[in-house]
């Protein structure tokens, strides 16, 4: 029996995923994601319509998807066609069905608080290091909404000055307008554009990860960005002190990540504190679909 629905969005493809009572996976539709705003509203509310057919019956549907939704309702995403639209009120008409809508994100966040590393533990920290970089937190089994909307952007916290300066780092402008994000220099691009201003070689993410461990411009720019990442990951723990952090993204596939970062965060922890546990996110391609339905199901009090 079909009892819940999520929908993972992305800039290349959007995937409906059907779960049953007891979250297990037990259909799924991907279509790709359509370079209009009109078509990008069909496809995922038909997306939301296909989910309530299946089921046969109303059930909660949640959106997962990257950037922001602000105080007005209009989508704030580099990733979409729908950058100052109000995507969600239009997919919610168009389907004719209450829809949670998250940043996707956030929904991993929550997917692997109650389903993945995270279980068993309060505060749980999702980093996603992908084409961009974000997260979100969870606790106790749910996300919190303030008042900005921006809880979670990590990516857009400033680079850490002691990183920058001591490595003699160029300050690139990030896709949200501001100077310094440590996403211009974390992200996929961010890291292969770094290690070329710094080593003078052209290398991509894959080559960097395959050769990190051997002396050489690979393993100059990975510490580097070690560094960075480190910096970041010590400011969060400050901020938020999260019981454990669970890694998402294409970079966190670089084999040794997780240890990697442990070592170097323990490096800049304080001497005598403690820390929390750092690895790789467990929920795989459902994180984001499972979350953003979950989260539904807890709006709509079915959970
Ligand atoms: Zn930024």
């Amino acid at each position: 029996m079909i009892c819940y629905a999520g929908i993972d969005l992305g800039g290349t493809k959007s995937e409906a995923q059907l779960f049953d009572a007891s979250w297990r996976l037990v259909d799924r539709q991907r279509l790709a994601t359509p370079d209009t705003y009109e078509a990008l509203v069909d496809v995922v509310s038909g997306q939301v319509k296909w989910s309530l057919q299946r089921a046969g019956k109303a059930i909660p549907v949640g959106v997962g998807a990257p950037g922001m939704i602000d105080t007005r309702g209009h989508a704030f995403t580099a990733n979409l066609p729908a950058m100052g639209k109000p995507l969600p009120a239009d997919i919610k008409a168009s389907a004719g069905h209450q829809v949670a809508y998250i940043n996707d994100c956030r929904a991993l966040a929550l997917s692997e608080a109650v389903f993945g590393v995270g279980q068993g533990h309060s505060t749980v920290m999702s980093l996603i290091i992908g084409t961009g970089v974000g997260g979100g937190v969870a606790y106790d089994g749910h996300l919190r909404s303030g008042p900005s909307s921006c809880g979670g952007e990590f990516g857009h916290i400033a680079a850490a000055v002691a990183s920058v300066q001591e490595n003699g780092l160029s300050l690139y402008r990030c896709g949200c307008g501001r100077i310094g994000c440590v996403e211009t220099y974390l992200a996929g691009p961010g890291l292969v554009r770094m290690a070329r201003d710094l080593t003078g070689k052209v290398m991509t993410t894959q080559e960097i990860g395959a050769k990190k461990n051997q002396s050489g411009p690979a393993r100059d720019a990975w510490s580097v960005w070690l560094d960075i990442t480190a910096n970041l990951l010590i400011s969060l723990i400050h901020s938020v002190d999260p019981d454990v952090i669970a890694l998402g993204g294409g970079l966190s596939k670089i084999s040794g990540v997780a240890d990697d970062l442990k070592n170097h965060v323990s490096k800049k922890q304080l001497p005598g504190f403690g820390l929390p546990d750092i690895v790789l996110a467990a929920g795989g391609d459902a994180s984001g679909a499972r979350g953003a339905a979950l989260a539904a199901a807890q709006e709509t009090g079915y959970v």
